[in-house]
């Protein structure tokens, strides 16, 4: 991660939030993405109320005279109309107000996002986007993640719940998708971790998981490298489509398993997409390893509190 010890010059600062199924993570972040101070606690599981109030204690954590907004990235889709958590998977979320909650509670201007879009936004200000206007972010973790910044705009479509990437189809009526996703053949069955940990204990036996498919591919193993391309073979057929859709210049691969499998999913991925992809896209886009780890969502959601901002200081 860069920039650690960068001073705070003005009062300028946004807190971000990244509300993960086991952690809440959070910065106090600046203009330039440089992260000013830390803070994390865990992520209580068992009501609404609860989480409300571990995010509201992590803000306080890190509340001074140079924060002049916050920001949240939650792992569901958002209704941007009415700031609502719409529904998380793994936490007691769902209609949730959390936007005119922490309003309310501090007073200041604070957005909120899905937290894929987040990790986009992340590495778009300070990440391996930096300078692009046009990128494209897949997270692959436990699912797929998917966030895009459009003509140097975060991407969100009508209510706010776009773009989910990990669900779109890349093989008609294919592997069922996971969780409360009652889709098929979606792009999420076939690269996520989970994906990966399923191929690995097919092949390797069921204590096996997607970090010793990748372990093994550094091992020189032939079959976890095979495997390993298989994934990267749908990875690039979805990342095909992402090209031709939004024309982006970089396709940022962000996540757990998606850096950690980076150098084995790259080449394969990229191959695959230029073959989807029209002119004059597939010869100008490129692959890019995400930059700021962990830290990417928490940036990201400082940004999209900044956005708040300075919606509130031009309306
Ligand atoms: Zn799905």
């Amino acid at each position: 991660m860069r920039g650690t010890t960068v001073p705070i010059v003005q009062a300028d600062n946004a807190i971000g939030l990244d509300l993960g199924g086991t952690k809440i993570l959070a910065g106090v972040v600046a203009r330039d993405g440089s992260v000013v101070r830390r803070h994390e606690r865990p992520t209580p599981l068992d009501s609404q109320e609860h989480v409300f109030a571990e995010l509201e204690a992590a803000v306080m954590e890190l509340l001074d005279d140079s924060v002049g907004a916050v920001g949240f990235g939650v792992p569901s889709p958002i209704d941007q109309a009415h700031g609502l958590v719409v529904r998380c998977v793994n936490l007691p979320l769902e209609d949730a107000p959390l936007r005119d909650h922490m309003r309310e509670r501090f007073g200041i201007p604070v957005g909120l996002d899905n937290d894929a879009n987040a990790a986009a936004i992340g590495e778009w200000r300070a990440g391996a986007g930096r300078g692009e206007d046009d990128l494209v972010m897949l997270t692959l973790g436990t699912g797929v993640g998917g966030g895009v910044v459009s003509g140097g705009r975060p991407f969100r479509g009508r209510n706010g719940a776009g773009a989910e990437l990990g669900h779109v189809v890349v093989v008609h009526d294919g592997r069922a998708c996971q969780g409360s996703c009652t889709g098929h053949g979606h792009l999420e069955a076939y690269v996520s971790g989970t994906a990966a940990t399923a191929a690995a204990r097919g092949a390797f036996g069921p204590s096996a998981d997607a970090h010793r498919l990748v372990r093994l591919a550094n091992e020189g193993d032939a079959k976890a490298r095979e495997l390993l391309e298989e994934v990267a073979g749908y990875l690039g057929s979805g990342i095909g489509s992402f090209v031709n859709v939004f024309g982006p210049q970089l396709v940022v691969l962000g996540g757990g398993f998606g850096v950690a499998a980076y150098d084995y999913l790259q080449g394969p991925a990229e191959e695959a997409a230029r073959r989807e992809a029209l002119e004059p896209m597939r010869s100008t886009v490129r692959l890019a390893k995400a930059e700021l780890g962990t830290a990417a969502g928490l940036i990201g959601a400082a940004f999209v509190g900044f956005e708040a901002l300075d919606a509130a200081e031009s309306a």
